[in-house]
């Protein structure tokens, strides 16, 4: 049984606390690893080696730390393959999702690579006389990362870059269930040039984010993952003083207008919906028809489209459309909702609950299911599943469509099928969700924009990435100094007016 580590001042360390917990392959059900479990003695010694690291790493000049970034980008491009094996291996999802994974992180990587231009501050000439004001961006110091199992690469690098680009040392505790690729990185990080200690990978669960809340040297948390989690770190980390933003759950809305391209739509349905078994905190997990013809239509597009979906390990080829979930408890979770969508009278039109994979039964596999017939007070419309279930909810007019999507409690990402300019133009405008696509499912933003949710899906006031990422990893300090004139006609300094 191979037993991971911890990464600490430039070396995989092994873990002294005694707790490990179990890594799964969830394509097999086997337990493939052990990762240790940090105590809070672990977590602050990982700290204080940052903090001494952090000095020199913050005076370093932003080009040159840009040019760690540079060379970690070629570094990711080398080992693209061995990443997304490893995070498919733990993970569950295929390898092009995977390779997905690594990339969208390394294109946030590629923008912190402009950290310089970013970090320029600004001046004002003559503010007064012989008065000149300017402002700078420092970095906080020792910051941390918490991240979720469903982008094991994506999102430490969306946290790691930024934060190292300001100057700070970083503390990533990455999910315990598929932590071997931020290993991985840390180690490119190191080849890339970072120096020892500035990047620390402290595995753990509870207790080593409750550390990471306690601890006085860490400045700002950046948390990712399911809401109510989002917002115990939220509370306890500004009690503590630090700096925060959360990212949590979701339950995004496709609305699908009478006018739209039902084929498109669908293909869409079938891609956000079921990609990466519907483990995306951006995957659409409602569709909103407007209109019943419209809903007849969709489903008759939807059902054959789903029913030919192929299931299956990540080592069984790229035509793999999704993998198995992360845990037998995520599959165990996912069936009991099912069951509760039936009871509470939603019509199960696709269904998945006998789905089973000859070689591979103690898999965490979950065919594909389609309900219709949806309703707002329904437990399947209310929560988060994270599964292979996408949800029908009949609306008769544009007005209801957008009352539900505004109206629920998460506001990640949403999306709007039509052909109507006028139509989404007024989704757009009125819209009360963070992330919203017109004729697009899973509206991502590029590297260069920020990704973040409204309402229960974001906590704090800044996004995660683009310039954003770098307001939230750096302070303001602003300097007003005064050089009074003393040049006289002719060049000669007059000290007289110095007074
Ligand atoms: P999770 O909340 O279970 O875990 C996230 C992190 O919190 C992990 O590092 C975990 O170790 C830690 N954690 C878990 N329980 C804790 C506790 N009781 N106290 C302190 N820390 C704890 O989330 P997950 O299952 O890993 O990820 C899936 C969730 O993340 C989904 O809800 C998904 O929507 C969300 N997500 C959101 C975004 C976004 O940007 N909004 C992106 C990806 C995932």
């Amino acid at each position: 049984m191979q037993e991971l580590s911890h990464f600490i001042n430039g070396n995989l360390v092994a873990g002294t606390s005694g707790r490990f917990a179990d890594v799964f392959n969830p394509a097999t059900g086997e337990v493939q690893a052990k990762v240790p479990l940090a105590s809070q003695a672990e977590l602050d010694a990982a700290v204080a080696s940052a903090a001494e690291a952090q000095v020199a790493w913050g005076a370093t000049n932003p080009q040159r730390r840009a040019r760690v970034m540079m060379a970690f980008v070629q570094l990711l491009n080398r080992d693209m393959d061995k990443l997304a094996e490893a995070l498919s291996r733990e993970h569950g999802k295929t390898i092009p999702d995977a390779k997905g994974d690594v990339q969208r992180g390394l294109e946030v990587i590629e923008f912190c690579i402009g950290a310089p231009h970013l970090l320029k501050g600004e001046f004002t000439d003559s503010a007064g006389p012989g008065i000149d004001m300017y402002s700078m961006r420092q970095p906080l110091g020792v910051v941390a990362g918490i991240t979720p199992f469903n982008f094991p690469a994506m999102i430490p690098l969306w946290k790691m870059g930024p934060a190292l680009s300001c100057g700070n040392a970083f503390i990533l505790k990455p999910s315990e269930r598929d932590p071997s690729v931020c290993l991985m990185l840390a180690e490119l990080m190191k080849e890339a040039g970072l120096p020892d200690g500035v990047l620390q990978v402290v595995n753990g669960d509870k207790e080593a984010v409750d550390a990471i809340l306690e601890n006085e040297t860490i400045q700002a948390v950046g948390f990712v993952g399911s809401t109510p989690i989002a917002s115990y770190i939220y509370a306890k980390g500004c009690e503590n003083g630090k700096r925060v933003q959360c990212f949590g759950g979701a339950k995004n809305h496709m609305i699908v207008m009478p006018d739209a391209d039902m084929d498109q739509a669908a293909d869409a349905l079938v891609g956000a919906g079921y990609g990466a078994a519907g483990e995306r905190c951006m995957a659409i997990s409602v569709a909103v028809p407007v209109g019943d013809e419209t809903a007849d239509r969709l489903i008759e597009k939807l059902v054959p489209r789903i029913e030919k979906l192929k299931v299956g390990p990540y080592t069984a080829g790229d035509d793999v459309d999704y993998g198995p979930v992360v845990t037998a408890a995520a599959k165990a979770n996912i069936g009991r909702l099912v069951e509760t969508g039936i009871e509470q009278g939603a019509d199960l039109v696709v269904d998945g609950r006998n789905f089973g994979l000859q070689g591979y039964e103690d898999g965490f596999f979950v065919g594909p299911h389609l309900f219709d017939r949806v309703t707002k007070d329904m437990d399947i419309y209310k929560t988060e599943i994270f599964g292979p279930v996408l949800s029908t909810v009949r609306a008769q007019t544009y007005e209801e469509a957008i009352g539900l999507a505004m109206d629920h409690e998460y506001g990640n990402g949403t999306a709007i099928f039509t052909r109507d300019g006028d139509t989404a133009r007024d989704f757009a405008n009125r819209i009360n969700i963070g992330m919203v696509g017109i004729n697009v499912p899973i509206p991502v933003p590029l590297a260069y924009h920020s990704f973040g949710g409204w309402k229960k899906s974001g906590f704090g006031d800044l996004n995660q990435h683009g310039t954003d990422a770098f307001k939230f990893y750096t302070r303001t300090k602003t300097v007003t100094a005064r050089w009074p004139s003393g040049i006289k006609e002719g060049g000669e300094f007059n000290f007289k007016q110095m007074d």
